[in-house]
């Protein structure tokens, strides 16, 4: 007979997030590989990023106009002698000599700045007449002048390690010459769906059989987050297949399960895994949907002490919102993400919302309105199974266990997802 699971250990959701977060900061990723910079979208970053010269490198003209020594516009309108033209990208020769007093440069966008001049003023307050500018607005030093090395300093760091990569770390990277980065190697993460119910989605169907969408789910879920999903074949609610199945999930580096961690009796994955000496850091969490949520940790032979494993609930709503709640954090540690806490939104409710409290809650919603008046309004659902309604949704309205009935017009908490 089976060793049975521990006494139930249902946390607040700030509890068990703490606790995730806790473990998370355990972990670290398993290695670096090196990418070209078109194929880095989404990596983490496994080297700092640094300044190969100031930012920018030159004093950089903002604007179209005349490169100006300001101390000459005191008296307006003045009339300055336009020496030259800089363009952008002048080849080193032609950087023109510095300027004095009563003396302009026509200036382009982007180009550098000549000595002597302190700032460039807009082409739209001047006016040209053969080698003379007239001038009519007065210019404080420094306008539309950004200084040598005002955005970054030669050797200084842009980027630390754990940055994902996004469009504007890309653009960092390509404007200090990487076309290659080193990023952090993207953790294997097993996904084992249980139920005896359960078939593949390719499968001849029975009318009682419920097709797997919960790791496909979760494979989309993993690679954003910056794994690799490994998926195991379906697991029937069997002890011995299970524990079989378990411990080939335990070869990854984390492991999810979705179904048969509820209070059923072909609920099985605790018992199984506590078999396997499992310790489990919670069994339950106060929040809907996902209540039964399991975390824990199985001891194993290697490098690593332990492995991670989530007993995700099977609802395929639940298993999607206790990702982003629990595993995401446990993910992105294995994945070299530097952590971060959890924030939401904010928006306003459509439309009133009446739930019983005890429970935080997680609830499909639509942002919708435009710009400034954006509103939140809950989908109408059929509970956690609900795969159509979330589908319809764009976010989640979070709900504190404290609240009863929050009215139109409030301030609501929103996870953007
Ligand atoms: P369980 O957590 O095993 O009690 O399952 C809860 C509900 O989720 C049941 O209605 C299951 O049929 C359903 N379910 C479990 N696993 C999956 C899956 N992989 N894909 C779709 N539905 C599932
Ligand atoms: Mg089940």
């Amino acid at each position: 007979m089976a060793v049975p699971p521990t006494q139930p250990l249902v946390l607040t959701f700030e509890d068990a997030r703490r606790v995730v977060e806790d473990h998370a900061s355990l972990l670290s990723p398993r290695g670096n590989e090196l990418v070209d910079l078109l194929h880095s979208a989404g990596r983490i970053l496994a080297e700092p990023l640094t300044a190969d010269r100031d930012i920018p490198p030159f004093p950089r003209s903002t604007r179209d106009g005349y490169a100006v020594r300001s101390a000459d516009l005191a008296q307006l309108p003045a009339t300055l002698t336009v020496m030259g033209e800089i363009k952008a990208g002048p080849p080193p020769g032609k950087i023109p000599s510095p300027l004095n007093r009563g003396e302009a440069f026509s200036i382009m966008t982007g180009a550098p700045v000549p000595q002597g001049a302190d700032a460039v003023v807009m082409i739209e307050y001047t006016s040209l007449q053969g080698d003379r500018v007239e001038i009519t607005k007065e210019i404080a030093p420094g306008e539309n002048i950004v200084a040598q090395g005002a955005e970054a300093k030669e050797g200084s760091l842009l980027l630390d390690r754990g940055t994902r990569l996004n469009e504007s770390a890309v653009a960092l990277a390509a404007s200090v010459g990487k076309w290659r980065l080193q990023v952090f190697v993207r953790p294997r993460v097993a996904v084992l769906t249980t139920g005896d119910e359960i078939v593949d989605v390719d499968a001849e169907i029975g009318p009682t059989q419920i097709r797997n969408s919960n790791s496909y789910s979760l494979a989309v879920q993993i690679q954003q987050a910056g794994g690799e999903p490994v998926l195991l074949p379906i697991a029937p609610d069997e002890p011995r297949k299970l524990h079989q199945l378990i411990a080939q999930g335990l070869q990854s580096d984390l492991l999810l399960m979705t179904g048969g961690v509820s209070m059923g009796r072909y609920d099985l994955v605790e018992q199984v895994l506590a078999e396997m000496q499992a310790e489990f850091f919670f069994t339950g969490a106060k929040i809907q949907p996902g209540r039964p949520v399991v975390f824990g940790r199985v001891p194993c032979a290697g490098a690593l002490a332990h492995k991670y494993f989530f007993g995700l609930p099977g609802n395929p709503v639940s298993t999607m919102v206790t990702f982003e709640l629990f595993a995401r954090p446990m993910l992105e540690a294995l994945a070299g993400v530097s952590a971060r806490p959890l924030a939401f939104l904010h928006a306003r409710l459509k439309s009133e919302i009446r739930v019983k409290p005890g429970l935080k809650r997680f609830l499909p919603a639509i942002l919708s309105g435009q710009y400034e008046e954006s509103q939140v309004e809950l989908v109408a659902w059929q509970g956690s199974g609900d795969i159509a309604a979330r589908s319809r949704s764009n976010c989640l309205i979070v709900i504190p266990p404290d609240r009863e009935h929050i009215l139109a017009g409030e301030w609501i908490a929103v996870m953007p997802r």
